[in-house]
């Protein structure tokens, strides 16, 4: 079995397309507002917050609310086309990146990044094993904590 063909289609996802069509398909109309947060998620690598996404729109948007922009990404992830991620205390962070992948933080300055699944991802643990407490397990997701390579060039400078 090749994992070639999959791997392919990850590289070129159209989540703004997708996206919008799926809003529409629930009935939100399709807003200057919305419109912009979807185009701003679509393409953003850095996991952000409903209040990030709202602070970078609301100069252009004025008459934004703080509620469209929740009300959007909770309509996205209802529909699967974005994951709310939990990391650490503080806000949840919204992922366009719906195929399955691991994710490196960064203990200084807090950013999230997306680290590709290996091509063969590892194997499900065994849910007769009591390491999974009887899980039915989903998947495995690795969170790599460290340094990121912007705070270790910093580093570097002083
Ligand atoms: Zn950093
Ligand atoms: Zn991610």
């Amino acid at each position: 079995m090749s994992a070639g063909p999959e791997l392919e289609q990850r590289e070129k996802p159209a989540p703004e397309r997708l996206m919008l069509d799926r809003l529409r398909q629930v009935g939100l109309k399709l807003t200057p507002q919305r419109l912009a947060i979807v185009r701003a998620l679509a393409t953003d690598v850095s996991h952000p917050t409903a209040q990030e996404l709202f602070d970078r729109l609301a100069p252009a948007l004025p008459t934004m609310s703080f509620a469209t922009v929740y009300n959007t990404l909770g309509a996205l992830v209802a529909a699967g086309l974005c994951a709310p991620k939990c990391f650490g205390p503080g806000p949840v962070r919204f992922d366009p990146n719906t195929a399955p992948h691991h994710h490196a933080i960064c203990d200084r300055c807090g950013s999230v990044s997306d680290v590709a699944w290996p091509r063969e991802p590892e194997p499900l643990p065994d849910t007769s094993r009591a390491d999974v407490l009887g899980f039915d397990v989903r998947a495995v997701e690795r969170i790599y904590r460290g340094v990121c390579a912007a705070c270790r060039s910093g580093e570097d400078a002083a």
